[in-house]
């Protein structure tokens, strides 16, 4: 396998960061960014000090879903070092592979370019402390996240996936790759998206469009834990686009499915 990040850095990476949590798919459009984004401002909310990494390098979507993609990261000269500012925004600390690579580039082109930035982004990045870190890994079980949770002590991984077998079948992949000797990183458990949906006319009826209790039994078969299940909400992909996760609203049922989520990995 390439070695793309030769993380034996000088100094630590992540040195007062007090868990850092992977958010992982096994494929993508499942809605692992959106999970990591909700549960970041989640956390935030909940008055833990919190940053994201956006280490997707095939979709890096977090300036869009924090509506900072027109920001510009600042450099701090401490000594001899340059630290890259994360960027702030409700309360989450967050640098993005998107920061540093043109999106529009074709992903073979994108790909040396993103290890050097996600490097980059590991030792330089200004995170200071935290109480969690996410990092927002690319879907399925390539390099660049393989070497990336090698390189960093991992307090756990959440698997994201919606209940349709096709998608079990990878998050089964993500799970034997994290629990992997090579890996060994605790799963901390599943989040099922889209699990179902309920039209706003008829608000007693759930509608299985992906599948009923896949991530259940996954779940059971696997010996992880379900954290959570989100369904499929039209106000999750809207906020998501607009740049305000849905978690920030409080009294929103989804808001309460992702507190549930938090709730099961602190
Ligand atoms: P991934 O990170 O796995 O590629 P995204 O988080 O980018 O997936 O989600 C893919 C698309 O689906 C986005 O447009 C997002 O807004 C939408 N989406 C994700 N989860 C939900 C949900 N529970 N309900 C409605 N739309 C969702």
């Amino acid at each position: 396998a390439v070695k793309i990040l030769d993380l034996k850095a000088n100094p630590p990476i992540f040195a007062d960061v007090k868990n850092i949590v992977a958010i992982a798919s096994g494929k993508g459009g499942v809605g692992k960014s959106t999970v990591a984004a909700n549960l970041a401002v989640t956390l935030a909310k909940q008055g833990y000090k919190v940053g994201l990494l956006d280490a997707d390098i095939f979709g890096p979507s977090m300036p869009k879903m924090f509506g900072v993609e027109q920001e510009n990261v600042s450099i701090r000269t401490v000594g001899e070092r340059d630290l890259i500012e994360p960027v702030e925004k409700y309360g989450v600390k967050m640098l993005s592979i998107g920061f540093f690579v043109n999106p529009n580039q074709a992903t073979v082109w994108r790909g040396p370019m993103a290890g050097n930035a996600l490097k980059q982004m590991m030792q330089d990045g200004d995170w200071g402390e935290l109480d969690y870190l996410l990092i927002d890994l690319p879907p399925g079980t390539s390099d660049i996240h393989l070497t990336m949770v090698q390189g960093v002590s991992v307090t756990g991984a959440v698997i994201v996936s919606t209940p349709q077998d096709v998608a079990l079948a990878d998050a089964i992949k993500g799970i034997d790759m994290f629990e992997s000797d090579a890996v060994n990183v605790p799963v901390l458990g599943l989040v099922e998206n889209m699990a179902w949906f309920t039209p706003e006319e008829l608000p007693e009826n759930k509608y299985y469009i992906f599948g009923e209790g896949g991530a259940k039994r996954l779940a059971q078969d696997k010996n992880v834990s379900l954290l959570g299940e989100i369904p499929i909400v039209q106000s999750i992909r809207e906020s998501g686009d607009m740049g305000a996760p849905i978690a920030l609203k409080d009294e929103h049922p989804v808001a309460e499915a992702f507190a549930t989520v938090a709730h099961n990995i602190v």
